[in-house]
């Protein structure tokens, strides 16, 4: 069995952001040269996710403004957590959207259904942090 793992770095300049992180997905893949396995595909950080939906601009805004309506950013004194830090909301943020998605390696491609795309979702942004891949497999 094969094992291949590989960080990638996202620094966005708004505090919440939803990247399409597919390509940096199947380039590591096609890295690996594993043809059947399984893919996982985690956010590092607690304040960040990892899902998998449709890259379609209006669901997009509707999940920020679903995750604004749950867990408001402001005010920052509504969320215990914030003693040192205001990323309170961000925690829950991530709480709902999850850590990671796993994918079916199949022909040496992911093996999506129809419209899925990989999203890294930041909710505590502007600095530097990480993603891991990890494909295990033949
Ligand atoms: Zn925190």
């Amino acid at each position: 069995m094969k094992s291949y793992r590989r960080e990638l770095t996202f620094n966005t300049s708004h505090r919440r952001d939803y990247i399409n992180i597919t390509p940096q997905v199947e380039e590591a893949l096609r890295e690996s040269g594993i043809r059947e396995g399984m893919c996982l595909v985690n956010a590092m950080h607690i304040t960040a996710s990892v899902y998998i939906n449709d890259d379609e601009r209006g669901l997009l805004n509707d999940i920020d403004d679903w995750l604004e309506g749950l867990a408001p950013h402001e005010p920052v004194d509504r969320y215990r957590h914030n003693g040192m830090e205001d990323n309170g909301d961000a925690h829950l943020k991530r709480q709902i959207m999850g850590r990671e998605v796993v994918i079916a390696v199949t022909g040496g491609k992911l093996d999506f259904g129809p419209w899925e795309q990989i999203f890294y979702g930041e909710f505590d942004g502007r600095r530097a942090k990480r993603v891991l891949v990890k494909i295990i497999g033949e």
